[in-house]
């Protein structure tokens, strides 16, 4: 027989006189640790649709999708809580740093569908003026403007959607796009990155 080591006769003496170290979850309630990381939590106010958190999650249970209907683009995101794995890595890389964080709940299991178990958020997003195509989700073109302040003026595309939100801008400017063909107004538009450099070159 092998007689019990220090480290484990410390700890049994400890055991002894501080009580056990189980709780008695869930006859009683559990507090977790300050640090526990537990189920996360979309906070849409903060959140601004740029899809970090989606990349760098190990075990996708984020997941987004771009839908256009009706001329009006949205991101939606939707959380898959039962393949979770509560390591952290959204809140860790989410932009803004509050768009996604982590709670200390954990108690997360049902006897209803994995249905409930999800989670959605929408962004609305900006598409091309002229190829209709998606450039960004609006609250992170809201996000970018505010960082660079006067600079905004420097990006024709940016400078736009910032005028417009007061209506300062017009956003009906009819496209003048024929087949490849751009015209000396297109270049007032708020462009995706391939439309605004044929638009510089060719009109
Ligand atoms: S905590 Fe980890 S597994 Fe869960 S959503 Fe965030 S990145 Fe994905
Ligand atoms: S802002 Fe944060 S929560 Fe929102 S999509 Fe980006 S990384 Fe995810």
């Amino acid at each position: 027989m092998k007689y019990p080591k220090l480290r484990e006769l410390k700890e049994a003496v400890r055991a002894l006189i501080k009580g056990p170290y189980t709780t008695n979850f869930p006859y009683k309630p559990h507090t977790p640790y300050e640090r526990f990381r537990g189920r996360p939590y979309f906070y849409e106010k903060d959140c601004i649709g740029c899809t970090a958190c989606a990349q760098v999650c190990p075990a996708g249970a984020i997941q987004f999708e771009d839908k256009m209907i009706n001329g009006k683009a949205t991101r939606k995101f939707k959380i898959s809580l039962d393949i979770c794995i509560f390591c952290g890595q959204c809140q860790a890389n989410c932009l803004t740093g509050k768009g996604i964080m982590l709670s200390q709940e954990f108690d997360l299991a049902t006897t209803g569908k994995r249905e409930d178990l999800k989670e959605e958020v929408e962004k609305e997003l900006i598409i091309c003026d002229c190829c209709q195509e998606i450039i960004a989700p609006l609250d992170q073109y809201l996000w970018v403007a505010e960082r660079l302040g006067p600079l905004v003026f420097s990006n024709a595309s940016l400078m736009l959607f910032y005028l417009r939100l007061p209506g300062l801008a017009m956003s009906d400017i009819p496209s003048s796009k024929s087949g490849e063909e751009f015209l000396r107004q297109d270049r007032i538009k708020i462009l995706c990155p391939r439309c605004r450099r044929e638009a510089s070159l060719k009109s």
